[in-house]
């Protein structure tokens, strides 16, 4: 009795041993063909509402410049894809909406070749296609971002910290754990190029916050591309409410420049894998 007891142990713990085996095995073989893939993904933040414009962050008013991240994203995503590109890349760039109403965004959205997902209902929450437990606002746009097998997906967004005008400098990248070392790189490209470089930001360096917790603002887009052992990451690296970012960003040149500081980010992470 006692030697069947070791018995079934023994085959107990070598079935588990197999199962981890098994699931490493398919961790490796989905990292490598996430490393050999070429194609880039970069989502527009937020959508363009017909008659309210862009829905996501906004500058408190028009005092330092008048920003809003989709808007922006829009006008500048351009030159993140051609720095991506410009590297032998593949860059498609994607928005949980509709085209803008607004004929110079609609150009540029063509220029791009925005893949437009058209969620039926942009405010409304929905599941991933491919890992069904996890639900979002803009998951849409992960669903096709993943269904494009790529090295890496990067959501573009600003952030803002009031409603009013207030310096604050704790921007960062946030990422999934696969996308640790690309958040790294992309900070360190926007610490040698962008922050206190031209714009402002008190001497602090740019952060990278690693987000697990589904329920925080995108954390199941992170978590959708994590369990496809995709690298990902959101940028929330300037303010728009800290006048000195919306300073910054609100003249051409510069937001061309930071545009392309992710792009250059993105492609040292690309090139070292
Ligand atoms: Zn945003």
């Amino acid at each position: 009795m006692k030697q069947e007891g070791k018995r079934i142990l023994l085959l107990f713990l070598c079935s588990l041993l197999c199962i981890a085996g098994l699931d490493s095995c398919t961790a490796w073989r989905m990292r490598a063909k996430v490393r050999e893939s070429k194609t880039v993904v970069l989502d527009i933040g937020h959508y363009y509402h017909p008659e309210r414009g862009g829905q996501g962050a906004r500058t408190p008013s028009a005092k330092y410049g008048s920003i809003e991240e989709c808007e922006f994203w829009y006008m500048y995503a351009g030159y993140v894809k051609d720095v991506i590109e410009q590297a032998g890349y593949t860059c498609i760039i994607t928005n949980r909406g509709a085209t803008p109403a607004d004929p110079k965004l609609a150009a540029q959205a063509e220029k791009l070749g925005v893949k437009q997902i058209n969620t039926p209902e942009v405010g409304a929450v929905y599941r991933s296609k491919q890992h069904p437990k996890r639900m979002a606002v803009g998951m849409l746009s992960v669903n096709y971002a993943l269904d494009q097998n790529p090295a890496c997906v990067v959501f573009l967004h600003h952030n803002s910290h009031s409603d009013t005008w207030e310096i604050w400098n704790k921007g960062a990248f946030y990422s999934n754990r696969e996308g640790e070392t690309m958040a790294t790189k992309m900070a360190t490209v926007m610490n040698e190029r962008i922050l206190d470089k031209g714009m402002p930001n008190g001497g602090e360096p740019c952060r990278i916050i690693i987000r697990t917790d589904g329920r925080r603002g995108g954390g199941d887009w992170l978590n959708a591309c994590e369990e496809s052992y995709v690298p990902a990451v959101i940028t929330e690296v300037a303010f728009l409410s800290n006048p000195e970012h919306a300073k910054f960003l609100s003249k051409k040149k510069n937001a061309i420049r930071y545009a392309q500081a992710i792009g250059e980010g993105i492609v040292t992470f690309l090139n070292a894998r």
